[in-house]
């Protein structure tokens, strides 16, 4: 099974990491803070295009952070 990553940074200073399948879909969601790790509610939208949008619900601030990225930039997960 072919999985994939994407990171991004909150607000807040966690760093925020989704692992997603070949479609794209988020199949689960964390986020890291001073060494803490939760798991982050994280969705993806727009998963069949070029450029798709990913959000998390962040853990420790509870701010929704939406990111856009491109297929290209994402990298799989060795
Ligand atoms: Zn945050």
């Amino acid at each position: 099974m072919s999985e994939m990553s994407v990171f991004s940074r909150c607000e807040c200073q966690a760093t925020l990491s989704a692992a997603l399948d070949e479609k794209r879909h988020v199949l689960s969601g964390s986020a890291t803070l001073r060494g803490k790790k939760e798991r982050a509610a994280a969705h993806s939208i727009g998963a069949d295009g070029e450029r798709f949008d990913v959000g998390w619900l962040c853990p420790f601030c509870n701010r929704n952070t939406l990111r856009s990225f491109h297929v290209d930039a994402i990298r799989k997960s060795a």
